[in-house]
């Protein structure tokens, strides 16, 4: 998709992307936090390859994409060894080997079953020399505000442990964090900030039960219409497509 009729994206991208820094650094003060503890994963789901090289021209190396079969081919038309691509939306099972070969982190584990099979493919590719060469980073996505038409483990403590156990068999995920959404809405403020709160609450009460063989560290919350707030809450990655592309 992208806008047409501007001739220079780049200026537009450079301005949106200076604007969404600002915003960052000014909810990260207000909540005493280090800003450079917050990673802003571009979302280029809606931009075309020229508007997503803009933004990596910009300094933007970590992007987000929601579709492994569109990820694929923007991956090969940028052709980018420095990039890190992380997948947000819903994975089934059967792209599992695709997404490990693409992506190094994976924001969408929402069942045993996706976990099993991307760590079963992951190891696969590890033995055939992938570009990850390391484990592939996951993060478990809750549907925290318990929305029928979301992926995501219910918002359950009972739940999630039970799924960082399973995780914890793994050899090739890594399990790093949460991931989650808050409903749309006009004024996103009170809505989205108890979800956040509500997911912080379930990353801590994970670490307390301390199932897992690593420290979950990872807040992945926060996109256009209410990346601020997610950092007020303890967002560590906040994903943001329109505010950049728009
Ligand atoms: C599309 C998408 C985003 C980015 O949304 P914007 O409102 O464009 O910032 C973030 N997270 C997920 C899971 C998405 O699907």
């Amino acid at each position: 998709m992208g806008k047409t009729g501007d001739s220079i994206p780049e200026e537009r991208i450079a301005r949106n992307l200076e604007r969404v820094r600002a915003r960052m650094a000014e909810a990260a003060a207000k909540a005493s936090r280090d800003l450079s503890s917050i990673t802003l994963v571009g979302v280029t789901k809606y931009s075309t390859n020229e508007e997503t090289a803009a933004l990596v021209r910009l300094g933007i190396l970590d992007l987000g994409e929601s579709r492994v079969q569109d990820a694929a081919r923007k991956i090969a038309a940028l052709n980018d060894a420095r990039l890190r691509w992380h997948l947000i939306g819903h994975l089934q099972t059967n792209k599992s080997k695709q997404a490990v070969k693409l992506f190094g982190t994976i924001h969408s584990i929402d069942s045993k079953r996706v976990a099993e099979e991307l760590d079963k493919e992951a190891t696969k590719a590890m033995q055939v020399g992938s570009p990850h060469n390391n484990t592939v980073r996951g993060l478990i996505e809750i549907n925290v505000a318990g929305e029928e038409n979301k992926f995501g483990l219910p918002p359950k403590s009972e739940t999630l442990i039970e799924m960082l156990k399973t995780c914890g068999e793994l050899r090739s995920l890594r399990i790093v964090g949460l991931m989650g959404m808050a409903p749309y809405a006009e004024n996103p403020e009170p809505i989205s900030r108890p979800v956040f709160q509500r997911l912080h609450a379930m990353l801590d009460e994970a670490n307390v039960a301390n199932v897992y063989p690593q420290r979950l560290t990872e807040l992945s919350m926060g996109m256009t219409q209410d990346f601020q707030v997610a950092i007020e809450e303890g967002a560590t990655i906040v994903r943001v497509g329109s505010a950049i592309f728009e």
